[in-house]
């Protein structure tokens, strides 16, 4: 199926490619979009079916289901409310425990398709500027992906355990000031070629998003005795 990107500011279209300063034409963020009226009954069933979420391609920006770089992240339990839905006066309220992906968090799901956009890119170094986890998670699938290096900028409070844990999923971590790791990143980028796989994103490459809307496919194919989800959040650091 055809994917393109397009700019959220001003509508601007780009081919699939590594661009990580936004639109070409103001800056804006790219996000991925596909030609819906094209998924098959295959494509729509695949999303709504519990999976890994490399199931549901279609919809991801890679060609190949098989090409996916995964560590089984996904298909995380969804667990009902008890006391915070009542309070919120929420009907239906479920807690989607991301905590049981390969490195502890949402953000695997990301990584998962960052790191395979790089492989598939050709860039071989992979930087991010982290405050632990998001740089385990880039760390994990960057090794996955059998890259060369993922070096990872963390600041000062960064715990050991996530030092260690980077380094231990192949990373390399190293521990600078909180806006100086940015520039250590942009350079990176900019003039070494290196690649980043960002979650939110001061370099935007695009398909940031792509991966969240995996989960909430993911907690649709559980909900299906209420409908789909009307709205989604998560916890802030
Ligand atoms: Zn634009």
């Amino acid at each position: 199926m055809r994917r393109w990107l397009m700019c959220r500011a001003c509508g601007n279209e780009e081919d699939l490619g590594p661009y990580f300063n936004g639109c070409l034409a103001c800056g804006g963020a790219l996000e991925v979009t596909y030609d819906y009226d094209a998924l098959d009954e295959r494509a729509v069933a695949a999303l709504v079916a519990p999976s890994s979420h490399a199931r549901s391609a279609d919809l991801l920006p890679v060609t190949d289901l098989d090409d996916v770089v995964t560590l089984g992240e996904g298909n995380t339990p969804l667990v009902p409310s008890l006391v915070l839905g009542t309070d919120l006066d929420l009907e239906h309220c479920y807690f989607k425990n991301e905590t049981v992906n390969p490195t502890w968090g949402h953000k695997d799901r990301a990584q998962s398709i960052m790191l395979t956009k790089a492989r598939d890119f050709g860039f071989d170094l992979v930087t991010v500027a982290s405050t632990g986890n998001h740089g385990a998670a880039a760390a994990a699938y960057a090794t996955r992906a059998r890259r060369k290096a993922c070096a990872v900028f963390c600041p000062p409070e960064t715990s050991d355990v996530l030092l260690r844990l980077i380094d231990t999923l192949g990373g390399l971590a190293f521990v600078a000031d909180w806006e100086i790791r940015h520039q250590f990143v942009r350079s990176l980028v900019s003039e070494q070629g290196w690649y980043p796989p960002p979650v939110c994103t001061r370099a935007r490459p695009p398909t940031p998003t792509a991966w969240r809307a995996t989960r909430a496919w993911h907690a649709r194919s559980y909900a299906t005795w209420v409908g789909c989800p009307t709205r989604s959040t998560w916890p802030a650091p």
